[in-house]
């Protein structure tokens, strides 16, 4: 069943997806404007959902006043486009959400050539590359022509939410930004950190042609120091429960990470590897399936150890080669 908790001006809805992250959270800030924190699935589940608890609140779609995206990701912005065709309102996002929202081919032309090229230096062959590459499951958004109002980053201020401060939040996607608020110290943190699982850390082509790829790992270590500078009494995820001790859990995660970066390395000590043969050995029984997770995945660690001067790589006929 869906839950809808207030807290201090914030309803919570929690809405089905398929996805095993499980439930995905939207929110309604009562602000100057009423406005609507992501979108959940596009599934007709999930949109039932979200149309009951707003008449539970006695609200319909017509009372939504703006929509705020933390990220491009199809569990956050999947049902935008239903809520846009009954009441067409401004919708407030990082600009690196544009392609994706605005189904511009592109990019996503762009973003096949560019995984192409990336699964080829991890070490995959190149026939397997274009094939993965072309699968476009690389591409978590869900693409539906729709334009920004309003391009969100730190420093920002947000329309009709005057208590609230965007804070630049990349790592989990490149358009993820999280919203705070340092009255009652509450932090909004989409998919930046979730209570019950590690949050994905998803490689993106770049938006703009010609400029180096990002390094989501990196991005992600930042800003979540960042947000262990930030007094939090609450923050609240894209999925699953509120976090109470947020600096507690980003210390969690930043150990986590050292370790797995740690067991990485020690693969390295005997002999180079490529990316993939590292995923194989890592995860013998996932790799097939997952790849482009953990490829995504992978790669992130190894630009940490390379950033931190642990390891090395070479490039040899287009293959990217790294040893300890
Ligand atoms: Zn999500």
């Amino acid at each position: 069943m869906a839950t809808s908790k207030q807290i201090a001006g914030i309803d919570i809805i929690e809405l089905p997806t398929e996805w095993p992250v499980g439930p995905v959270n939207v929110f309604l800030i009562r602000g100057e404007k009423l406005t609507l924190v992501d979108c959940g699935r596009k599934l007709e589940k999930a949109w039932n959902t979200f149309n009951s608890v707003l008449r539970e609140c006695g609200l319909s779609i017509m009372d939504i006043e703006q929509i705020v995206l933390t990220h491009h990701h199809g569990d956050h912005t999947g049902f935008l486009d239903w809520i846009l065709e009954k009441n067409p309102v401004p919708v407030f996002a990082h600009t690196n959400c544009r392609p994706y929202l605005s189904r511009d081919d592109f990019h996503f032309k762009r973003g096949v050539e560019f995984f192409a090229n990336f699964y080829k230096e991890f070490g995959i062959s190149e026939e397997s590359a274009k094939e993965l590459a072309g699968s476009r499951g690389w591409n978590q958004g869900q693409r539906n022509k729709i334009e920004i109002t309003l391009e969100l980053d730190e420093g920002i201020p947000i329309p009709g939410l005057s208590e609230w401060q965007v804070i630049e939040t990349k790592g989990h996607a490149q358009s993820h930004i999280s919203l705070y608020r340092s009255s009652d110290q509450v932090l909004l943190c989409g998919d930046h950190l979730i209570k019950h699982t590690p949050a994905g850390i998803f490689l993106e082509s770049p938006i703009f042609p010609e400029t180096e790829r990002s390094k989501p790992l990196i991005q992600y270590i930042n800003n979540l120091k960042k947000c262990l500078d930030i007094p939090v009494r609450a923050a609240l995820s894209g999925h699953g429960d509120i976090i109470d001790n947020l600096p507690a859990l980003i210390n969690e995660t930043l150990q986590k990470i050292d370790k797995r970066a740690d067991r990485v390395k020690s693969k390295l000590l005997n002999g180079r590897k490529t990316g993939y043969e590292l995923v194989r050995e890592i995860y013998p029984d996932r790799f097939e399936k997952a790849i482009i997770v953990l490829a995504s995945d992978m790669i992130g660690l190894l630009d940490l150890l390379l950033e931190r001067g642990e390891i090395f790589s070479e490039n040899e006929s287009g293959v990217l080669y790294y040893h300890a």
